[in-house]
């Protein structure tokens, strides 16, 4: 069942996604070439504390992983992408990082991602990078009523296409509120013109992730870090976005978020 939300339930779910943009924010800040993914763990954790939030991945425990998630932030280097485990490991120069992190408060969620890449970037990998930031705004763009799911997706493939990229169908984006994962699924491949039609209320978190060489995936032993297939790098960026009567409204936006390629700057006046 998809749950339309009223404006004011949307920004309770602004609230949520305000603080996942100042969490990732600042382990964007903190990671570099030295830092131990733990050290990051430890510090999303540390504030999702004092803010009297909850994480929706501790105790996460779908039919794909290995037991109960007990970290609160997704952490994935070089070709793993989705669900990486926080383990011993100190990021190294030239490192590929992608953190993914999901709160609620006061019973309101929000989902967002993005990857960052840790002292010299070397330039295929930062092309991937911008490659899903690229995807994820010109989703934004027509996550809009009157279009349909199908444009989202499709806008996603576009991106991707263009730049090269094979793109996996088994993990996407969700529908989103309540809980962290509700219908409708979001491919990132699809259709423009096809499948529900956008209505103002829904909230979704849109999510293009992309392999250099692969749309395939295999699973650490750990039974939650996703790895592309060929061990390939990867990029994953997402956000919590809610279609209102005026249009997208990105709920997870970060303070300085560079504005993507695709967004078109205003005029100046002279
Ligand atoms: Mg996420
Ligand atoms: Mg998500």
């Amino acid at each position: 069942m998809i749950e339309l939300k009223t404006p004011a339930e949307i920004e309770r779910m602004h609230v949520a996604g305000r603080f996942v943009a100042e969490i990732l924010s600042e382990v964007i800040r903190i990671a570099d070439v030295g830092v131990n993914l733990l050290d990051l763990e430890h510090h999303a954790r540390a504030m999702i504390k004092r803010r009297g939030a909850q994480s929706c991945y501790w105790d996460y425990a779908p039919s794909f992983g290995r037991g109960p998630f007990r970290n609160v932030i997704c952490l994935s280097v070089n070709d793993a992408v989705l669900h990486g485990l926080p383990h011993d490991y100190t990021l190294r120069d030239g490192d590929v990082l992608s953190a993914d992190i999901a709160v609620s408060i006061d019973g309101w969620v929000a989902d967002s991602a993005c990857t960052v890449i840790v002292g010299t970037a070397a330039e295929e990998d930062q092309r991937i990078v911008r490659a899903t930031e690229e995807a994820l705004e010109a989703a934004i763009q027509v996550a809009r009523p009157g279009n349909r799911l199908g444009d989202i997706s499709a806008a996603i493939y576009a991106v991707a296409r263009d730049h090269g990229y094979p793109v996996n169908d088994q993990f996407g984006g969700h529908g989103i509120g309540r809980t962290m994962h509700e219908e409708p699924h979001v491919s990132n491949i699809g259709k423009a013109g096809h499948g529900l039609k956008l209505r103002p209320g829904l909230t979704l978190a849109i999510e293009p992730w992309f392999a250099q060489t692969t749309d395939r995936i295999v699973y650490d032993p750990d039974g939650w870090t996703i790895r592309s297939a060929d061990g390939s790098r990867t990029a994953h960026s997402e956000h919590t976005v809610a279609i209102t009567e005026d249009g997208p409204l990105v709920l997870t936006r970060r303070e300085a978020e560079a504005p993507a390629a695709r967004e078109t700057t205003p005029a100046r006046l002279p």
